[in-house]
């Protein structure tokens, strides 16, 4: 059955709405041939990321269980939230930035739902039954043992393939190691693991062999929000109307034609099923494919080529970078961009946070002869390392002697790599230090463990009487 492109339902709707299924017809030309270098590379980069290793651990790893997040031998931890906030605020931002100006480059160029569909699983497909109408014809034919064999058969290998997706996106979270070490034990063994497995392959499965556009209709948020990022400056796939119209066979009579001979090319070989001649649409994901259907045509019947072309509403053929939202999108990646690298860069192993303790801001304490001043502090130390220390609160030799003493339930304190650790600590000072009611020291904090030793001092502020 041919689309029904009714001008008010979606070209993947029936009109009693069920689903009318897409048989997009193959094309050759200039933009497939880039897209597929481009989906190459996407894979290329997908498969091969979780076993490059960087500074003696994975390059990237999401690690749910451990609760951190290690990018380039830098680790976050779970208390590192407002520097992976940057993290996310920079991805939004990029996103704005190329969606503003390029479009949906993304979603026809790197989505993993356009990379894995277009690269692999219509391949399968048209090996394994044929071109696009052979598909549809047979579809359309009572089940017969052939079909039963050649359905078996594509989704024997969809299977095949998801499971290495889904392997290859687990050793994003669990490690490529781990997950090794997993694969080789029987399935009882990791029965979570094996579950989590099984059900990204059968999603894989479902969505990139039976859901496909679907996906990008329905569900994508990414999609939605085409309409408030994109204006009409913003590049995306257009027929040129003024060319093309009036269409052969539409044309008032003894007018001239426009560009378009009405041969439906574009629209047989749209994945969403939709005809770009009525204007941009949230269903259209930016593939190119119109493209380069329409170029076959033109150089067919001697015109020029371009009637569908990447092109902006307003005709601009070249991205305008410098339009005021395209400006602030870019000051905000720059602004981001340094912010991270700063945090990054200026970041400590070992995070200490000096708090004053509940109650009575002091205590007079009196030893023999001498009168002391008694504070309480909580000290927070967050680990930012990847080795499991000992710390040791001190002061210098000169306070000691002048009767000033730290006094904490831990020696040392001990910390895990990644942990967050809270501590009182009291420090009783002569009252003679005491000026207008405040006194200033310095605490050594000394952390040792595996390669670190760091070193830190802290500026602390005391309270006592006011005399
Ligand atoms: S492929 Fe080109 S000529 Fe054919 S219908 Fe589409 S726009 Fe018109
Ligand atoms: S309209 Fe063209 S670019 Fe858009 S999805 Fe269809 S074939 Fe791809």
């Amino acid at each position: 059955m041919a689309l029904d492109l009714h001008p008010s339902r979606l070209g993947t709707t029936n009109e009693d709405g069920s689903r009318a299924f897409v048989y997009p017809s193959d094309v050759r030309g200039k933009w497939k041939n880039r897209r597929k270098l481009a989906h190459l590379l996407m894979l290329a980069i997908f498969l091969i990321a979780p076993w490059l290793r960087y500074g003696g651990e994975q390059m990237l790893l999401i690690d749910v269980v451990h609760r951190r997040f290690i990018f380039f031998g830098h680790i976050f931890w779970s208390h590192d939230v407002p520097v992976l906030f940057l993290l996310v605020l920079l991805g939004f931002v990029t996103i704005l930035f190329v969606t503003t100006i390029w479009g949906r480059v993304w979603c026809g160029w790197a989505c993993p739902q356009t990379v894995f569909i277009d690269a692999i699983f219509r391949r399968i497909e048209r090996w394994v039954e044929g071109n696009h109408l052979i598909r549809r014809r047979r579809d359309e034919q009572p089940w017969s043992f052939k079909r039963f064999w050649r359905k078996t058969l594509k989704w024997g290998a969809y299977f095949g393939v998801s499971m290495v997706i889904a392997h290859s996106f687990i050793a994003y979270f669990a490690g490529a190691k781990s997950m090794l070490e997993m694969m080789a034990r029987p399935p009882d063994q990791n029965f979570g693991y094996f579950l989590v497995v099984f059900s990204i392959t059968a999603w894989i499965a479902f969505d990139f062999g039976w859901f496909r556009e679907q996906f990008c209709i329905i569900i994508c948020p990414y999609g939605r929000l085409q309409s408030v990022i994109m204006n009409d400056a913003t590049k995306v796939i257009k027929y040129d109307s003024g060319r093309g119209e009036p269409r052969r066979g539409d044309e008032p009579k003894g007018e001239k034609t426009g560009d378009c001979i009405n041969c439906f090319r574009c629209v047989s070989v749209c994945p969403t099923g939709i005809d770009i001649r009525r204007g941009l649409q949230m269903e259209c994901i930016s593939c190119t494919a119109c493209m380069d259907a329409c170029d076959e045509v033109m150089s067919k019947v001697g015109k020029p080529e371009g009637l569908i072309r990447y092109d902006s509403l307003k005709g601009e053929e070249k991205a305008n970078l410098w339009r005021p939202e395209a400006v602030a999108y870019a000051l905000a990646f720059v602004g981001l961009l340094s912010a991270f690298a700063f945090v990054l860069y200026t970041r400590e192993p070992l995070d200490y946070e000096f708090l004053r303790g509940r109650g009575e801001p002091f205590t007079l304490v009196k030893e023999g002869a001498d009168d002391f001043v008694l504070n309480h502090f909580q000290v927070q130390v967050s680990s930012q390392t990847r080795e499991d220390v000992n710390i040791e609160f001190k002061v210098s030799a000169e306070l000691e002697t002048s009767g000033v003493k730290l006094t904490t339930p831990f020696h040392p304190l001990s910390l895990k790599t990644g942990e967050i650790k809270r501590t009182g600590l009291f420090i009783r000072f002569p009252k003679s230090m005491v000026k207008n009611g405040v006194a200033k020291l310095t605490v050594t904090t000394e952390a040792q463990g595996g390669q670190l030793k760091t070193i830190n001092q802290h500026e602390i502020r005391l309270v006592g009487p006011f005399m």
